[in-house]
């Protein structure tokens, strides 16, 4: 008999690719998906410890199945990613009707602790770190889809430990893949349908750097771009510190490589940065900020921003707004700091009022989005090349795609330009999309 799992997924981009691998090894196991855990025999939350009270979220997001679980007692409920590899065990205790736990580094065991718990065994948990050659070979199959854009991850873990960050304290040391898988994945990707390929990372510019016998990240991205059939190629996310000119002059010279970067500053501090423990200073950020307008005058930018790290003076933060004004970014990612459990920051004095940060933060979303839409605007009337990824949740007949830049485009046009890059010329300009129509 054929059973269903529901599958949740939060937070970043791999935590998405691992979601596809974990569809794979299900499917292999007789498991087909479905979208309502009330349909479901395996309903499993793939987590992210990121944001803030993450953890609670997670406990609380689970309470949502119980009644279903109540209900039917042969329901299996299991956790993965991020707060799973940060809680292990403790989930099985504080959650009684929680069948299983699996970590960042254990999504090959899910098989097992599915089968286990379905023979009525004892509930699991597989949370430890595996070791580099074990982890380059878990790379499982993921599930075959056409689409249009997909992501290849091509280093896993990270070595930066940046004092606010969870990161490292989840998803472990850094390791890259070996270049002739990745350039097999995307071959595999383009024969099935996809035009764009996002290779991912925690920080991808450091891309084969710990192992001599790999190529550059650089040496990567340009047999990628030499792939036949594959039209655009992007990357994330990049540490700003690891930008070499070299990389940047890709900008410039591969043709399918967007121009569009997401190069989180974080902090227009030098002091901030140093307590963050970033490895760059503001000049330095800027300096490669001006390389890449240079070596690619219509690249856009987008950000990541902390507000009200601890110990952040006016001082500070002016500093922060300043080098928003100067760069100009397209869009920005703005978080209010919050205080995650192993980190470095955690131990750090924090003297600012809530009302303080929020007023900071408050001031820089109200730049951002002044700059954001000033930006965009310039795109009306432009015409741009969109690359269409499929029907658009506007309603019947509406399609969408995205500009080299990364803009969502939504206008009329027929479902079989999916795949295809096609001429768009703006004429609204959204918060977060373009409506166009095709000339
Ligand atoms: S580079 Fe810093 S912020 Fe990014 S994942 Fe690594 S530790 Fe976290």
């Amino acid at each position: 008999m054929n059973k269903a799992f529901y599958l949740e997924t939060f937070g970043c981009q791999m935590n998405v690719v691992d979601s596809e691998q974990i569809v794979a090894l299900l499917s292999a196991i007789g498991y087909s998906q479905v979208d309502s855990a009330e349909l479901a025999d395996l309903v499993l939350l793939n987590t992210c410890s990121v944001r803030d009270k993450a953890e609670r979220k997670v406990y609380g997001h689970l309470g949502r199945f119980k009644p279903i679980k109540d209900k039917r007692p042969e329901l299996i409920i299991g956790v993965g990613g991020c707060v799973a590899q940060q809680e292990g065990e403790k989930m099985l205790e504080k959650v009684p009707y929680l069948d299983l736990v699996f970590g960042t580094h254990n999504i090959h065991c899910l098989p097992e602790l599915v089968q286990q718990a379905e023979q009525g065994r004892q509930r699991g948990c597989e949370t430890d770190f595996q070791d580099r050659d074990t982890r380059l070979n878990l790379f499982p199959e993921r599930t075959v889809q056409e689409t249009v854009t997909r992501f290849v991850t091509v280093m896993q873990g990270c070595d930066n430990f940046c004092s606010y960050c969870i990161v490292p304290h989840v998803r472990g040391r850094e390791i890259s893949r070996p270049s002739q898988d990745i350039i097999a994945e995307v071959q595999g990707l383009v024969a099935q349908g996809a035009r764009e390929i996002t290779l991912l990372g925690q920080n991808v510019n450091s891309y084969g750097m710990k192992d001599d016998e790999e190529v550059s990240f650089t040496q990567l991205l340009r047999h990628i771009n030499a792939i036949d059939g594959l039209q655009r190629l992007r990357f994330a996310t990049s540490h700003p510190k690891d930008m070499t000119d070299e990389l940047i002059d890709c900008f410039g010279s591969l043709d399918k490589l967007c121009k569009h970067i997401h190069l989180p500053f974080q902090s227009g501090s030098d002091r901030i940065l140093k307590l963050m423990n970033r490895g760059y200073t503001r000049d330095e950020y800027l300096g490669r900020v001006k390389r890449l307008k240079k070596v690619c005058p219509e690249i856009r930018l987008t950000t990541d921003v902390i507000v009200g790290f601890p110990g952040e003076t006016e001082e500070d933060f002016q500093a922060t707004l300043d080098l928003v004004e100067q760069v100009g970014y397209a869009d920005a990612f703005t978080f209010l700091y919050s205080p995650r459990v192993e980190t470095a920051a955690a131990k750090m004095v924090d003297d600012q009022s809530a009302v303080q940060k929020q007023q900071r933060f408050d001031r820089l979303l109200k730049l951002q989005q002044q700059t954001s839409a000033t930006i965009w605007q310039a795109d009306i009337d432009q015409v741009l090349s969109v690359l269409v990824e499929g029907e658009s949740r506007q309603g019947e007949g509406q399609m969408f795609g995205r500009t080299n830049s990364n803009r969502v485009v939504n206008f009329s046009g027929r479902p079989d330009l999916t795949g295809h890059i096609v001429q768009i010329k703006i004429n609204e300009v959204h918060r977060n999309s373009h409506l166009g129509e095709q000339v």
